[in-house]
Parts: C-alpha cells; structure tokens; sequence
C-alpha cells in the first residue's frame, strides 16, 4: 500500500460534503451499493448467488444474498486467513485480517481489513473532527493525548497479517498522515504505541501526555473504560512520573529497548519546575475530582466511546474531566464504521450517531419482542423513528448483509440520514428459563443497586454476571469490584436491589414462582477485572479495543475461575421471599 499524502483539512468542506451526502443519503446509498458490487464482481461468493457485475438494483441484491452472520462467514474467512488468494469475498485478495477481541461476543472472530476501509475510517475521523472543531475548535499545531495501543501482528501459516482492527489502522502507512492533518498527533513517540508491553506503553503515554501538558488539545482512547483505567493507573503511579521528571530520568520499570530510547528523546533534561507543577496539582485535587483538566490546563475536551457497554465508566470519567466536556466517540465496529457523531454538544446520555451513507450499504432489522418474528429489514432512508433495529451491514470488504448484532433506536434524521442511539448488543446474555436479559438490564440493574453504594461513598469499579445453573433452580451471579469496604447489611441491600433491578417480567415471575433462585452478589477483592482484563489481553486482545465481557459462559473456565478465585463475600437476595 503506498502511502498517501494527505490533503489539507478544510473543516467547512469536509460539513458541506457530509452535508450534501445526508440531503441525498438515498441515492448514495445505491451508488455505493453499485461500487461495492462493482469492485468485488469476481467474488465467487457473490456469483455463486447469482450477482454479477451488472446488478446494480438494491432489491435483486437483497431477493438473491441471504441475511448472514459472522459464524456463515467463518469458512469463507478462514479460507483467506489460510492464504488462499482466489477471489473468495472480493475480488482482490485482501490486505489483512481484523480479529476482533471478542470480548462483545464471547470469542474472538476474523474479519477482513481492506484498503476501502481504511479510507473510510480515515474519513469518519475527519467528519467526525470537523464537526467537534465547530463546537470545540482546537489550537493549530496543538497534540492529543491518546492512550492507544497496537497489539501484535502476526503473519497467518497463509501468509496474512493478522490483528485487531485498530492495530491494522495504527500500522497502516496513511494513519499518521491522517492524523496530522486533523490535528491529532499524538503525544507518545510510535514506539509506545507498537510497545510490546501495555502497561509501559500507558505509563510512557501518560508522561509523554504531562511532558506535552500545555499543546494537549484533547484527551482520548477508544473506550471510556480506557481512559478511566489510564487516570487509576495515574493515580498510583504519579509520583514516579513525577520522580523521572524532576530527574530527566526514565523510571526502570521500562524496561522494553525501543521505548526507552524513544523516551529518553522526549526527557532530555531534568525539569524540577514541571514536576514541582504536577506535585502541586496532584496534592491539591479533592479526591481526583478535575484530575484532566488539572494535568492539561489546554484541552478542551475528553473523547472515547462513552455510550453502550461503556456508560458505567461515565460518571467516573465526568469526575476526572471536572468542567471538561464528554465527547462521545464515533459508531463503528471490526467490520466497519457506521455513524459520525456530528452533535458533540451532547452529553454522552444523549448522544447521537449519523449514519454516513457511503460508509457501506445499510439495512435495519426491526427488532420485535419475539426473536421468532420474521422481519424484513428496511433501508436506511425507511427506517421509523422510535422503533428499535439490528444493524445489517453490506462493505467493501467482502460482507453483504451482514448482521452485526447490534441493536440501535433511531431517534431522528440528520437531513436524510438516520440518527440512531446505541442500545445493546443483540444476543442475551442472562437466560435461564424464559427470563430474558440484555447486557443493558444488567447495566440498569447495577446502576440502581450501585446508588445504595453512593450513599457511604463507595462506588462499582466494574462488574461481571454469570449465569449458575449447578443449583437447582439456577440462578444469576453478579460479580462486583467495589472501591471500600462497606457493612455487610450495605451489600445485602444492594443484592436486594440488584434482583428487584431486573424488571423483564419473565424474570420477576420466575422469582416469584422461585423457577429462579436468588440473585447472589459476589465481592470480588480489589485488582480482580485488572487480572480478567490480563488475560485477554494474553490472548491476543488489544488494550485499546478492550471490553469487559458483561457475562461469563461457562465454558471461559479461567475467567470464571479469576472471578471465584477473588471473591471475598456473597449475599443472596431476599427480595421476592
Ligand atoms: P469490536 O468488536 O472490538 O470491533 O467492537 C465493536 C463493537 O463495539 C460494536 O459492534 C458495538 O457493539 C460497540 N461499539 C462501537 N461503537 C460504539 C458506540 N459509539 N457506542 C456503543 N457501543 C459501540
């Protein structure tokens, strides 16, 4: 791939584009559709269901490719990931394959990475800076502090390279040119980034960040989780950033050759002055509240997915950024993206996607109450506002009509695009009988529970579930890591609350008939989801894109064993007795 110059950012034509593209988001959908089936006309997969380089109508496409999900795709993708270069789902062979961390889905899975999606993704970060530039406009030559991190990327027995989606953006030749023109260079030196070890790469991004303090425009990670676990590590680690400062002398705890010596270049000389800033600040906050803004006295605002999966992580986050505003990260996914946020103002309960209409061609599922139901999806310009879909994504690398497994609302139209909120992952994840609870029943029943936890000061650093069934009857296991200690009447109350949380009403009858035994709560000792979130990073996962998995299957024999193995108390709800 060669790489690419990029053009200059100019903010008003990169909105006039978006804006032109959404006022004709029907047509473009349809062109985009004829480009997609243009490019991979040689696709077997796509001949063997009778589409050729002529069909260009949407409804032939959708009468003659079946809806498919990721486990349809998996031989065809294998079969790539072995090196056969044939052309299987495009017609070029592909670049490299995206393996998503899986922890959204339980198991890792491969999707491939094209250059289309680069471009794309490259796209969506300047539709998506040019509208936070109109709201929180940027100083010229300023950086942000990004806590991103490449994991490895290994080369198939095939002979294709293989990582997570974001490693293959981060290594991709056009990501720093990229970057540079929305003014987002990173602090960190590359050779953080490419750090082989995750927890000297977030020591050497947070004092590349402190040594950078006053050009940092914006702070950032993928996922909230991210930034909150970077500013806990700040927490315990700020004196020795503080020490290497004052010193000019990098802390021993790095110790991986490359990063030193691209460290030693940023800490050149001892500052007394700075570190004597820092300890300041940092003696001076009440309780790490306003934490951000303290360390990056420019930045004009925090940015990472907030929404989703990551809204427990927000009320942390929020005190941490003091005054700062959240902004909520963009929509997208292994597979590709799917929507800008281009209303930043909002705050990351409110926010809104827009789907961007030459991102893929897109169809949304209606999501009905029975899972039975066979609905039709509809196209982008069709959809209703207020009804509940699955995003069916068709791409340029090789999916069509793909289910991706999320669930969005839409909540109204960006001139003829749709503006969809994030809801849930599709699949269930609490299930025993005919109880049916999402990851966002979970998230809503500890966010009730976790009020009673407010009132002594303590708060849920993170949480897991599983589902037991070794009892009769079974029953569900919420695992929780808390930040004190706390009466044991406290977390009865909170295990009361976490029960009487689940309103889905196959639930609560089945607790009433006791066809579901109680909720049990187990504490989990301090540093436990940091050992869950080690192991999957071990696997393979990127820190960048990781996500707690909000429930265990019994078959991930070692998380469960990390969670038991830590659990330091247990109450069972006597809500329904
Ligand atoms: P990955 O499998 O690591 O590529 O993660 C992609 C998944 O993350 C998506 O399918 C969503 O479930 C979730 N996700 C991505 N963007 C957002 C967002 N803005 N809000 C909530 N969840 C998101």
């Amino acid at each position: 791939m060669l790489e690419k110059k990029c053009e200059t950012f100019n903010m008003n034509r990169v909105i006039d584009e978006f804006e032109e593209m959404t006022r004709d988001a029907d047509q473009v959908q349809k062109q985009t559709l004829r480009d997609i089936l243009h490019k991979n006309q040689s696709a077997v997969y796509l001949r063997n269901f009778g589409i050729n380089g002529n069909t260009t109508d949407p409804e032939a496409f959708k009468a003659l490719i079946p809806l498919v999900t990721d486990l349809d795709l998996e031989p065809y993708i294998k079969r790539m990931v072995d090196g056969d270069t044939s052309p299987i789902l495009t017609s070029r062979p592909v670049p490299a394959i995206s393996l998503s961390s899986g922890t959204s889905q339980g198991r890792p899975k491969f999707v491939p990475f094209t250059d289309e999606l680069m471009e794309n993704t490259l796209q969506l970060f300047r539709t998506a800076f040019a509208f936070r530039n109109r709201d929180f406009p940027i100083d010229d030559n300023g950086r942000a502090l990004q806590f991103i991190f490449s994991s490895k990327q290994y080369i198939s027995t095939g002979g294709v390279p293989v990582g997570t989606a974001t490693t293959n953006v981060y290594r991709n030749p056009n990501f720093k040119a990229g970057m540079k023109s929305i003014q987002s260079l990173c602090c960190s030196p590359d050779e953080v980034i490419f750090s082989p070890d995750v927890h000297q790469a977030l020591y050497c991004h947070l004092l590349s960040g402190i040594l950078f303090r006053d050009q940092v425009q914006y702070v950032f990670a993928s996922f909230a989780h991210g930034l909150v676990h970077a500013f806990r590590t700040f927490e315990q680690l700020w004196e020795e950033i503080v020490t290497d400062i004052e010193d000019g002398v990098l802390s021993s705890r790095i110790t991986v050759p490359s990063v030193r010596t691209a460290m030693a270049k940023l800490l050149r000389a001892p500052n007394p002055e700075l570190a004597d800033t820092i300890r300041a600040k940092c003696t001076s906050l009440s309780n790490w509240y306003g934490l951000i803004p303290a360390l990056f006295p420019n930045s004009k605002y925090v940015y990472g997915i907030m929404t989703g999966s990551m809204e427990p992580y927000v009320k942390k986050l929020r005190h941490y950024a003091g005054e700062l505003p959240l902004v909520s990260h963009d929509y997208g996914s292994s597979e590709g993206w799917i929507a800008a946020n281009v209303t930043p103002r909002l705050s990351p309960e409110e926010a809104t996607f827009a789907v961007v209409p030459n991102l893929g061609y897109f169809e949304f599922l209606p999501v009905s109450e029975t899972e039975e139901a066979k609905e039709k999806p509809v196209g982008l310009t069709e959809v209703k506002i207020g009804q509940e879909y699955e995003v069916v994504i068709t791409n340029y690398a090789g999916l069509y009509r793909y289910r991706l497994g999320d669930v969005v609302k839409i909540v109204g139209f960006y001139n003829n695009t749709p503006q969809l909120k994030f809801i849930c992952r599709r699949n269930l994840i609490l299930s025993i009988n005919i109880d049916k609870n999402t990851e966002r029943d979970l998230q809503m029943s500890v966010e009730s529970a976790a009020k009673r936890l407010a009132e002594e000061k303590i708060e849920v650093i993170d949480f897991s579930s599983h589902v037991d069934v070794s009892t009769e009857p079974g029953h569900y296991v919420i695992y929780w890591e808390i930040s004190g200690e706390t009466d044991d009447d406290v977390l009865q109350n909170c295990c009361n609350c976490l029960d009487k949380g689940f309103i889905d009403e196959g639930y609560m009858s089945s607790r009433k008939c006791k066809t579901i035994g109680a909720l049990e709560l187990r504490v989990v000792q301090k540093g436990t989801f940091r050992k869950v979130q080690e192991h999957f990073l071990g696997l393979g996962s990127s820190a960048g894109q990781f996500k707690m998995p909000r429930c265990v299957k019994p078959s991930n024999v070692k998380v469960l064993q990390i969670l038991c193995d830590n659990a330091v108390s247990r109450f069972f709800s006597t809500a329904f007795e």
